[in-house]
């Protein structure tokens, strides 16, 4: 059996049996002369509209999967019946709405909570100098559904977390075009606990696809998540290291690169020769801050013969800035509609799993397959362990929560069942629970009332589910 059963994961029953009884409609329809060009008649096409992609799904190939049987119910369901999510209407946002109509699905969703920046208009190509200030998400569907006849794209200017499960449920593909690890995080945990489990085995028709891609500069990847049957994010948590800062003895005594010498200013000298003030703190956006940094910063390169810094750069650096480039969020929106197309059509078999894309020197792409992770926070059902003595103090658990490569939380609530009672032993995101919780952290698991084998639930920004702990005591 094939690692991808033909179509099983994809649509549901009813939604087949949907695009099954149109096209019947549409067929009888067509023998009475009323449509033309394969039956699409009423749907805004024109005669050959769609021949390029009915050369795909229409005939067989050396590529097409083991089971695809050619034919036009493919073609059918994508333009009608096929709802995908996209989430992000930013650089590569317009890049697979765009990718996404023009390959014929009609039934789009995106959501974006950011307004348009006149910093975004260089790439961001469904924006123009009018909408600044505008919704990303509202624009960019007006944009799409007056230029690409038949397409219905429908905005949400919202944060992912204000949609709830059935809203989630009713797409069959989630295409996510994040620049927020913490929102890839919660949409990942999000469509893992939408899965339906019988009996311990999981039903495939409830699994969404997610199609995900990122981009840094240059730098790109793109991943196919079959929740449950496939590595998830949390599954490869470790390949996002916490953000890169320069070593401190480079910085100090040997720098060799311009930024070294930024760095060394920004961390070292401001705060040793405050030149705005007592409790002034560096602002990325104040003009005279940055100035002072590149005269400075032009000073100590100029010590160790060191070339290349510029203003731009400085506030660059300062402002921790990785410029987005246009043809990389090209190419990885290009390979993420394509598994979509892929996937929704059940014509070609899907990406396994995880493709990088750098074309910082020279160009590069290699793929590998992300291996499940045993373990995995989110999509295991394996109850997570915490191995603590009963004298460590809560605090300890709580770093262990945000600093461990495999967990990195953001926030961790944690609240535990007390003689029959819920009790919040921390709670940051609430100002007043916190103060009231704070003394829990410098007292130890055995002075909270802590047993082994007892549960401890957490909750973070990073999921939507609360996720169960399992604390063993060591000796
Ligand atoms: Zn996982």
């Amino acid at each position: 059996m094939s690692l991808y059963p033909r179509p099983s994961f994809l649509a549901p029953p009813e939604a087949w049996m949907t695009a099954k009884a149109s096209l019947a409609l549409t067929s009888t329809r067509s023998s009475l002369g009323m449509a033309v060009d394969g039956g699409y008649g009423d749907t805004g096409d024109w005669e050959g509209r769609w021949n390029h992609v009915r050369k795909f799904l229409e005939r067989s190939g050396p590529f097409t999967h083991p089971d695809f049987e050619p034919s036009t119910e493919s073609l059918q369901f994508l333009l009608e019946t096929c709802k995908v999510l996209v989430i992000g209407a930013g650089g590569l946002g317009c890049e697979l709405l765009k990718n996404l109509a023009l390959m014929g699905f009609r039934q789009i969703n995106v959501i974006d909570m950011d307004t348009i920046d006149v910093s975004n208009l260089n790439r961001q190509f469904l924006f123009r100098p009018k909408d600044v200030g505008r919704p990303k998400a509202e624009v960019a569907a007006e944009f799409v559904n007056n230029r690409i006849p038949g397409c219905n794209v429908v905005p949400h200017f919202k944060k992912i977390q204000d949609f709830s499960e059935s809203f989630y449920r009713q797409f069959h593909i989630v295409i996510s075009g994040l620049d927020s690890i913490i929102a890839r995080r919660w949409i990942n945990g999000m469509l893992i606990s939408l899965l339906n489990f019988e009996d311990g085995t999981l039903d495939p028709s409830s699994i969404i696809p997610l199609i995900d891609g990122g981009t840094e500069g240059f730098k790109g990847n793109a991943r196919v998540i079959l929740p449950g049957l496939t590595a998830c994010i949390e599954c490869t948590l470790e390949l996002y290291p916490p953000q890169i800062n320069f070593p401190m003895c480079t910085i100090a005594s040997m720098p060799r690169l311009p930024e070294h010498c930024i760095e060394y200013v920004r961390v070292l000298q401001w705060p040793k020769e405050i030149p705005f003030g007592e409790g002034v703190a560096l602002d990325g956006d104040d003009p005279e801050h940055i100035q002072w940094v590149f005269q400075k910063s032009l000073e100590r390169a100029a010590q160790f013969n060191i070339t290349g810094i510029t203003y731009r750069l400085t506030q660059g650096v300062v402002k921790r800035i990785i410029p987005a480039v246009a043809s990389t969020n090209a190419v990885v929106a290009a390979v993420c509609a394509t598994e979509v197309f892929k996937i929704a059509s059940s014509a070609y078999i899907p990406l396994n799993n995880y493709l990088v894309f750098n074309d910082v020197d020279g160009l590069y792409t290699y793929t590998f397959e992300a291996e499940r992770k045993e373990n995995c926070p989110a999509c295991s059902q394996v109850p997570q362990d915490l191995q603590f003595s009963p004298s460590a103090k809560l605090q300890e658990l709580l770093d262990y929560l945000t600093q461990s490569a495999s967990l990195q939380m953001k926030s961790p609530a944690i609240t535990a069942t007390l003689d029959g009672k819920n009790k919040t032993l921390y709670l940051q995101t609430v100002a007043s629970i916190e103060e009231r919780t704070r003394p829990n952290l410098s007292k130890t698991l055995k002075e909270l009332g802590l047993t082994n084998g007892q549960e401890l639930a957490v909750a973070d920004i990073t999921t939507p589910q609360t996720v169960i702990f399992k604390l063993h005591f060591t000796t």
